[in-house]
């Protein structure tokens, strides 16, 4: 007997050309529960076989007349479907991902409450997409341009918000006229493969949904490399990236990134401390900091230092640290057992480069199981150290002080990566002049992690590149054609001039 057929573990087979199918090589791998360390299910473990064989599925899905010939009109409706059964399924959606990757079921019912608006909003964008009639300069010519889909996207998203991540890629990738082939992480596929059962209900043709599983080598590799995909939507960390950019330059596909952050909240003198501290919290104890735009750096200007530091040291002694599936939980544990020894070896570091180790630095008490870390925060002189300038992605934040505006300026842009930093400031004009300076492609005053499908996100430097969210991400996947009508009736002169 097989350890597979040994257990009663759920088993998840891919979704390729709208029926599930069983890896090539027949084999699994075990998914786990943060909140217990224990398997609860088996995900197929996919192989570059597979990655060919639905690739080709979603390219024959692209150029099939039931999908190419629908209108816009008619795609959005079926992503507004999408996004109502989504809705319907909301509670055990959520309860999948908080059992696959240890985000709070408060979250996650919140998350799962609001993720069929991102379906919404691309849904009602489906019929506005539109190219334009150029003034062209040239008498007689009739010019105009229209939008195309690129033909199949790759959609690989982290382990940290699935749902979030990849509804970002998919609702856009569609309405747009593209197929997708999604690979999510290889410990948190199973909130996915739950979603995409909701596909052939709302009524897409097989192969313009479709869901590969298996690791980043050798399947997120092959999916990259893949010459037939034509668009690469990646979220993860920097290295990956690179790896993937490589990939996809053999083919020239076209590429968005994003990735990590090290990004700030920057508290002023005039600011409402106790507002700022719990937007501090929210920043990085939110998700247990695993969030690309955890605000993993404080500064706290001198004559306001203490009184925040205050309100936020009482706030994080209380927070209740537990099961993620219960109601009254604020921090779950960390995604993967590697993830809780990438945060210890960070705080033994930021121990041995003098920073000032507030509160937290272990694994909390009364905890048999479960990859649990208490929420943690260094207190610096500077923002010189490897932990004030590396992505961590865990509960730990630094907090270092300033005394003036172009100072903090400085110490906030002194990071290799540009996505979110928070501004606290009753001040509106500084606020304003601070937003500007800062290298950042979120900025948020005097609130910290708000979201909305109508917004932007994606960042620059070691951030990547590329925005999701809001209504440019439908560019990301669209092409412009343009079409050069001659309405003269007189014949062509000279045939050796470009006119
Ligand atoms: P990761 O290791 O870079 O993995 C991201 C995805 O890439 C996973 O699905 C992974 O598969 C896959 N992958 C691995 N090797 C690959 C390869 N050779 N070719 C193609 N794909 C490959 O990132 P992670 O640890 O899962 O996630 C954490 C990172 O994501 C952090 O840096 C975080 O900041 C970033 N993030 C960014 C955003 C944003 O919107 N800016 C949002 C969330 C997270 P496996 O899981 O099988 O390895």
């Amino acid at each position: 007997m097989t350890e597979l057929a040994a257990t009663n573990l759920k088993k998840y087979n891919m979704y390729v050309n709208g029926e599930w199918i069983e890896p090539s090589n027949g084999e699994y791998f075990q998914s786990y529960n943060p909140a217990t360390g224990e398997p609860w299910c088996y995900i197929a473990k996919g192989t570059a076989e597979d990655v060919d064989k639905v690739v080709h599925a979603a390219h024959r899905a692209f150029l099939n007349s039931e999908w190419a010939n629908m209108t816009f009109t008619e795609r959005g409706r079926l992503v507004r479907k999408l996004g109502e059964l989504i809705a319907e399924r909301a509670e055990e959606l959520a309860e999948f991902e908080t059992r696959d990757n240890g985000k709070l079921i408060r979250e996650m019912r919140g998350q799962l409450k609001y993720l069929p608006e991102f379906f919404y909003y691309y849904a009602g964008l489906a019929d506005k997409i539109h190219g334009e009639t150029l003034p062209i300069d040239k008498r007689d010519m009739f010019v105009f341009t229209s939008k195309e889909p690129l033909g199949v996207v790759a959609a690989i998203t982290p382990w940290n918000s699935p749902l979030y991540l990849t509804t970002l890629k998919l609702a856009p990738a569609l309405v747009a006229g593209n197929t997708i082939v999604i690979k999510p992480s290889e410990v948190t596929s199973a909130s996915l493969l739950e979603l995409v059962k909701l596909v052939e209900e709302a009524g897409f043709p097989p192969g313009v949904v479709n869901v590969v599983t298996g690791f980043g080598q050798p399947v997120g590799d092959s999916l990259t490399s893949h010459p037939l995909v034509r668009r690469v939507a990646f979220t993860g960390g920097p290295e990956t990236a690179r790896h993937v950019v490589r990939n996809s330059s053999e083919n020239f596909a076209k590429v968005t990134l994003e990735l990590g952050g090290k990004s700030p909240n920057i508290v002023f003198d005039d600011a409402d401390p106790a507002n700022a501290a719990m937007g501090i919290i929210a920043g990085i104890f939110g998700a247990s900091g695993q969030s690309c735009v955890a605000g993993s750096r404080a500064f706290l200007h001198v004559d306001i230092y203490d009184k925040v530091m205050q309100i936020l040291v009482d706030r994080v002694s209380q927070i209740k640290i537990g099961d993620p599936l219960m109601d009254e939980t604020e921090m779950g544990p960390l995604a993967t057992k590697t993830q809780l020894e990438r945060v210890e070896k960070y705080v033994d570091l930021g121990i041995n480069e003098g920073g000032k180790l507030i509160t937290g630095g272990k694994k909390p008490g009364g905890f048999k199981q479960g990859w649990y870390f208490e929420p943690t925060i260094f207190e610096h002189t500077n923002n010189k150290s490897r932990i004030t300038r590396e992505e961590i992605f865990g509960p730990v934040l630094s907090v270092i002080p300033f005394k003036e505006e172009e100072e903090v300026i400085q110490l906030a842009n002194s990071t290799d990566y540009g996505l979110a930093v928070g501004i606290w400031s009753k001040d509106g004009a500084r606020a304003h002049r601070v937003a500007k300076a800062v290298r950042a492609g979120i900025v948020w005053v005097n609130t910290y992690r708000s979201i909305s499908p109508i917004a932007p996100i994606g960042g620059s430097g070691l951030s990547g590149f590329g925005r999701e969210g809001g209504y440019e991400a439908i560019n990301e996947y669209m092409q412009s054609k343009v079409v050069w009508i001659n309405t003269s009736t007189e014949s062509i002169p000279d045939p050796f001039i470009m006119r």
